[in-house]
């Protein structure tokens, strides 16, 4: 156990670092936090912030040390700085999974070997396999880069033979751009009538525990609207939070995971992708659960018990992206956002605005059942308005 003064570590230092940095602070211990960013958004809870490469011995070095243990935030941190600090000092989940996770081949690979539902898929290694692929499992696909995708990057919907051919002409040019790049996993468009996500938090001694389902709405690949719980009758919520807590033990991971799956029409489910951290979709777990995320982040990392949580009430989540940030910096837009009664807002002060980039978000708590989707449209209505230069 890792006792409370220590110091650990987490790899990136944007909001998902900071909120576990906050959560481990709480706990009483000292954080140490490396991001490539100066401005990164846990460097204002850091005891001890690098900025630096991941790469960089250097700042490695100073990241680690007096830190005992090291978590990470984002699941493209390279596997090979993971494996190297794992020779030192335990790092949760370990680099295998983390390096099995972060390329999307391998990922697929594991859950279809494993008896887990997926999407029907090919492995592209030579684009000009492409047109075969997406004949052979007929039209809508999805392309997706095996490595470094993110929010929807990386990504390419083909609906018409016309898409189909400019990407099998595209992608011969970021193989160039990108030496090594691992490929593409070409996926069947499913047809879901949900996206759901599940959090799952497993320890050392495979003491496993799921949060309640959450139903996500993404737009443009970029998550845009998360409830709890999801809209689903109670056997479906079971069976996703089951099959989310056998993917993660199938892994053996260590730590905290976000299955997100497809809700398909005949009740079916399938398994889309597995992150290993905390989630955006988990957020609701710091304002309406007994025990949130990243504190459960914390407790596996330092060797604590890690506990069922429980729901307190329901839940919208509501991202702010990119110029919507700008409703919650004028005061009017301000004032008529925190007199929504139960709003919660989390600001992640990032120093850059770019378009979709997630710039902070808004918990609703459901204070009362009739008035939450009225609250919601308030919200959005809000952070429309003010994206532009104000109402
Ligand atoms: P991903 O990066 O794999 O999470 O994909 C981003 C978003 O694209 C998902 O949240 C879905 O909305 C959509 N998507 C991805 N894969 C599929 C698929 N096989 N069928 C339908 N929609 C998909």
């Amino acid at each position: 156990m890792i006792a409370p003064r220590s110091q650990i570590g987490v790899l990136g230092g944007g909001q998902l670092g900071a909120f576990f940095t906050v959560a481990a602070k709480r706990l009483g211990y000292q954080v140490a936090v490396l991001d490539p960013d100066p401005q990164a958004p846990a460097r204002r809870w850091a005891d001890h912030f690098v900025c630096a490469a991941f790469e960089d011995p250097s700042g490695r070095e100073s990241f680690l040390n007096g830190t005992q243990a090291v978590t990470y935030e984002w699941e493209n941190i390279p596997a090979d700085v993971v494996e190297a600090i794992e020779k030192q000092i335990p790092v949760r989940p370990g680099s295998r999974v983390l390096g099995l996770l972060q390329n999307r081949i391998h990922q697929k690979r594991f859950l279809s070997e494993h008896g887990f539902p997926v999407a029907p898929f090919r492995i592209l290694k030579n684009p000009q396999e492409l047109p075969g692929m997406v004949e052979d499992l007929g039209r809508p696909c999805i392309c997706k880069a095996a490595t470094a995708g993110y929010d929807g990057q990386g990504q390419w919907r083909l609906d018409h033979p016309e898409q189909v051919n400019a990407l099998s002409e595209l992608l011969p040019s970021l193989i160039s751009k990108t030496p090594g790049a691992a490929g593409w996993v070409v996926e069947k468009r499913v047809p879901f009538v949900k996206e759901l996500s599940v959090i799952v938090v497993r320890d050392e001694k495979a003491a496993c525990h799921t949060y309640p389902v959450a139903e996500n709405v993404h737009e443009d690949g970029v998550l845009r609207v998360s409830r709890v719980p999801a809209l689903l009758d109670p056997a479906a919520a079971q069976k996703a939070r089951l099959m989310a807590a056998d993917t993660v033990a199938a892994l053996e991971g260590v730590g905290v995971f976000c299955v997100e799956m497809f809700l398909l029409e005949d009740g079916g489910l399938l398994i889309n992708e597995i992150a290993p951290r905390p989630h955006n979709s988990g957020h609701y777990t710091m304002d309406v659960c007994t025990v949130s995320q990243f504190e459960q982040q914390v407790r596996v990392l330092c060797g604590l018990p890690v506990l069922e949580a429980r729901l307190l009430c329901p839940a919208v989540m509501i991202n702010i992206l990119g110029p919507e940030i700008r409703a919650v910096e004028s005061f009017l837009g301000l004032s008529d956002l925190l007199s929504i009664p139960g709003i919660r807002l989390y600001h992640y002060q990032k120093e850059v605005m770019r378009n979709r980039r997630k710039m902070g978000h808004i918990l609703l708590m459901e204070t009362d059942t009739a008035s939450i989707a009225d609250h919601v449209q308030q919200v959005r209505g809000l952070l429309s308005a003010w994206k532009q230069d104000g109402p």
